[in-house]
């Protein structure tokens, strides 16, 4: 059986647990994790037994080989097939993933089908099985977050006063597509100075000049897996200041990676690092929770927060990313990709975590 073939299996036997028969999957993501199809029009549903996919003839070839799913190639809009089928199946508890599918489709559906049946909105079915990843998935985001790396030490060579916020940004894509990835895993973020006080600041057309600070945030997506990371450079020798800011980031950030262990609560580790911070007077600085779960998407559950109950396990894999913004002077975050295991955690990115000075 494929890896594909057991997660369905997987996702069939957690039906009956949310009292339905089948589930009608929207997420591209989660289509993509249980069938490995990765283009832009697909719908599939899963059932006990049995895993039907569709998608428009411009994806034939892509779907020819889908080892125990049936494949229905359709011309015009996908849900009136899958509806169809599933009268013909008598499928008639049909969960639907309530936080993808249209508004369009879910009134397409709902009109098509018979007396009898319902629609029972689900959240978070596929995504709970996507958090522990299989020594596939990690050996994937692994090379994703190597190509990441190498991007960015490659580009940092080549940085000086005078480029651009943009022109860094392009040249930290344009290498990470050439050792490979598909594209970046998000907007690249490139800020200087100031403007790192931003946590999502967009690259802009500002030179970078003497004394200032660099903070980078770049992932690449690679075979669909993602990697994140953030790191601050300095041009010049740092400031007291700055480089007392960095440390009591540099601190929370060990101190969460620290606490990262299989069984522990997802807010422990998020306040790990939350205290650090306040011990330096920087908890009103750091305005994002520590982390997030990643792999086919940049963001996927758990969420590494706060108030969050969630127990972390040995194969997920999270950032771990305090920082601290200083409004009109700079921000620092520093940010890993890591791997929980067993009996603690490997730190994934390998990029060094000193504060450079270019
Ligand atoms: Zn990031
Ligand atoms: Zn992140």
């Amino acid at each position: 059986m494929t890896e594909h073939e057991q997660r369905r299996q997987t996702v069939a036997q957690g039906l009956a647990g949310h009292k339905i028969d089948v589930l009608l999957v929207s997420s591209p993501s989660n289509i993509r994790y249980l069938s490995g199809y990765s283009g832009s029009n697909g719908l599939m549903f899963v059932s006990a037994g049995e895993s039907h996919f569709f998608t428009d003839p411009r994806y034939r070839l892509a779907v020819s080989d889908m080892p125990g799913c049936a494949v229905h190639v359709v011309k015009g809009p996908l849900i009136p097939a899958a509806s169809a089928l599933l009268k013909r199946k008598k499928l008639k508890k049909i969960g639907i993933e309530s936080s993808w599918i249209s508004y369009q489709d879910y009134i397409r559906l709902k009109d098509s089908l018979p007396l009898g049946s319902s629609l029972q909105p689900v959240t978070g079915l596929v995504e709970a099985l996507r958090m522990v990843k299989s020594l596939e998935e990690i050996g994937l985001i692994r090379k994703s977050v190597q190509v990441n790396s190498a991007a960015y030490s490659l580009t940092l060579k080549h940085v000086k006063a005078g480029m651009q916020e943009q022109e860094i940004a392009a040249e930290l894509d344009y290498q990470m597509r050439k050792l490979g990835a598909e594209k970046p895993a998000f907007d690249t973020i490139v800020a200087a100075g100031a403007n790192s006080a931003l946590p999502h600041a967009h690259p802009s057309a500002h030179r970078l000049i003497e004394n200032e600070l660099l903070l980078t945030d770049m992932g690449a997506s690679l075979n669909g897996y993602s990697s994140d990371m953030t790191r601050v450079a300095y041009l010049g020798k740092p400031a007291r200041r700055v480089r007392a800011l960095y440390r009591a980031v540099l601190e929370a950030q060990l101190s969460a990676v620290d606490a990262v262990r299989s069984g522990i609560e997802a807010g422990k580790v998020d306040r790990a690092a939350r205290s650090v911070l306040k011990k330096h007077g920087l908890e009103r600085e750091f305005v994002h929770s520590t982390g997030h779960g990643l792999g086919l998407e940049i963001h996927e559950p758990p969420r590494i927060g706060r108030k969050e109950k969630t127990r972390l396990q040995a194969g997920m894999v999270i950032t771990i990313e305090p920082g601290a913004y200083i409004d009109g002077f700079c921000g620092v975050r520093i940010e890993d990709t890591v791997l929980v295991t067993e009996s603690g955690c490997e730190v994934l990115t390998p990029t060094s975590k000193e504060l450079v000075s270019l």
